[in-house]
């Protein structure tokens, strides 16, 4: 055993003290290290996704998309790339129920050869809001009243029911959907679309589905409810004793691609983070696999300290213009700058494994590389720098419009899609599970929020409406 500098402990269990009963001498610098260091083992908490577990794995190409994408990572059949995945709940504390319903977080990091490519989703193809600027009021109502510090059901159901596209995602997270049995029965959608670009330059926008090969499993309210006080860990424990087992779990990656002139054609807004693309209009088509076989050796040093981020592109993949994924490209790299520091990317799990990173930016807190040495730290340089490859990058395209701050064109489209879950993909059971999920949690907030909603749903689907209003004891003269 020895000192953070390194030099031999010789005694670990008593403090060095002046005579028998004390005082503690401040020259035990060994005591003083130890418990300044337990003082700071605390790094800020997420403020989302706070409670996760992590795996190690690859992925590998099953399908050649080369004339859609250069991105090298999915140029060939049978090309393996390292990743590391996090899956999490959203809106608990990081010692919080892994049962709780929940979106859940499904973010996976692929070390490639052009740097690393990070899909930041959720067990969801969709999301409660399509404006970032709304995203930190959304949040608050999901975390705890100001006042009590307990959950409200009136905040939850108030902005919700002032929030109209929210209805898909409300509908999916109360089905059983919303408590999956274990992270790896679950699918994970990248949500948002995203740009794909090709040698010639020509771009196409894609959604990503994996889904998973375990199949779809989910509590239900009442076994969640159980779970939730039996084992609050089911789901982390569940990721690692399989893969301890020699049981790796594993997910089909499947995508959908749209031209840009489909895309702007299109009967629903593509960029929209609250609708699908219907299977029916874009087929999905299976394009890889990934594998998840290795636990972390270190929860804190690989899955506490993975930041993930959707701003992670390599060349071959872009930003769409959706956006909440706008946002999101700010502001992830924003919250593992403070809370993990400006040099996170150096952390050996964010770091580049397949690529170097090369650049100018020099210094700050905790660079703990070798800071790039003695190389020039600008550019232009006439010294042998890193240089930047012209025709790397994406290929430039059009925007058009007046710039302000523009309100949705289509707010009757955000009924349709829910309504078809509710009447198309869902079965009987599913219906019933969801209309009574929806009761249990709906039931606590205020009559006048509950009818607010219940018009919300009743618009996605008038059965589905009527059900959730009957369960509730709302009148036909409370909804009128
Ligand atoms: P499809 O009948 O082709 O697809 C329905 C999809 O719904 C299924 O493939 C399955 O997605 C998903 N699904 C099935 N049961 C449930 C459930 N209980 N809760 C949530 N999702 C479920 O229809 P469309 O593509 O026309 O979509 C109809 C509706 O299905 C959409 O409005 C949307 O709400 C939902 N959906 C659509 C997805 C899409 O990308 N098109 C993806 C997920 C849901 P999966 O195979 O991904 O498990």
């Amino acid at each position: 055993m020895t000192t953070n500098n390194g030099a031999v402990v010789d005694n670990d269990l008593n403090s060095v003290t002046a005579g028998l009963p004390g005082p503690v001498l401040i020259q035990d610098v060994h005591l003083v290290e130890k418990l300044a260091h337990f003082n700071r083992e605390r790094i800020p908490e997420r403020v989302v996704h706070a409670k996760g577990a992590g795996a190690g794995g690859y992925f590998e190409v099953t399908k050649d998309v080369s004339k859609w994408t250069k991105a090298k990572f999915l140029s060939k059949v049978g090309k393996r790339t390292e990743v590391f995945v996090r899956f999490s709940t959203v809106g608990g504390e990081k010692g919080s129920a892994d049962a709780e319903r929940d979106p859940r977080g499904f973010a996976v990091k692929f070390y490639t050869e052009d740097g690393n490519y990070d899909l930041v989703g959720n067990n969801t193809p969709v999301f409660f809001i399509r404006d970032p600027l709304k995203f930190p009021d959304f949040i608050h109502t999901q975390k705890r009243k100001p006042g009590s510090n307990l959950k409200d059901a009136d905040m939850f159901w108030d902005f919700l029911s002032l929030t109209p596209e929210s209805i898909h995602q409300v509908s999916i997270l109360f089905s059983d959907r919303g408590t999956p049995r274990t992270y790896r029965n679950m699918n994970g959608y990248g949500s948002h679309t995203y740009k794909w670009y090709n040698d010639a330059g020509e771009h196409f926008y894609v959604k990503y589905h994996f889904k998973t090969d375990q199949g779809v499993d989910n509590f239900t309210m009442e076994e969640a409810e159980v779970m939730k006080g039996k084992d609050p860990d089911s789901a982390t424990r569940d990721l690692y004793d399989a893969i301890a087992r020699g049981d790796p779990p594993s997910w089909t990656l499947q995508v959908q691609i749209m031209t840009p002139e489909e895309a702007e054609e299109y009967r629903f807004d593509p960029f929209d983070v609250t609708k699908v693309w219907p299977h029916g209009d874009y087929p999905v088509m299976d394009i890889g696999r990934m594998v998840l076989d290795r636990n972390p050796s270190n929860y804190f040093a690989e899955v506490e300290q993975a930041a993930f981020s959707p701003s992670n592109f390599v060349p071959g993949i872009a930003a769409s213009p959706d956006k909440m994924l706008q946002g999101r490209l700010f502001a992830y790299p924003d919250a593992h700058r403070y809370r993990l520091g400006a040099n996170y990317t150096q952390l050996p799990v964010n770091a580049p494994k397949a690529a170097k990173m090369d650049n100018y930016q020099r210094d700050g807190p905790m660079r703990f590389d070798g800071n790039l040495g003695d190389g020039p730290n600008y550019w232009p340089n006439s010294f042998g720098g890193p240089e930047p490859v012209p025709g790397s990058g994406e290929p430039m395209f059009n925007v058009y419009g007046k710039a302000g701050r523009q309100p949705y064109v289509h707010p009757n489209d955000d009924y349709v899609q829910a309504g078809d879950l509710y009447r198309k993909a869902m079965k009987d059971q599913d219906r019933t599970n969801l209309v009574k999920n929806i009761v249990a949690h709906l039931g606590n907030a205020r009559k006048d929020i509950q009818i607010r909603q219940v018009k919300i749903f009743l618009k996605a689907d008038e059965e589905y409406g009527s059900r959730v209003a009957e369960g509730l004891g709302l009148s036909a003269a409370d909804l009128a």
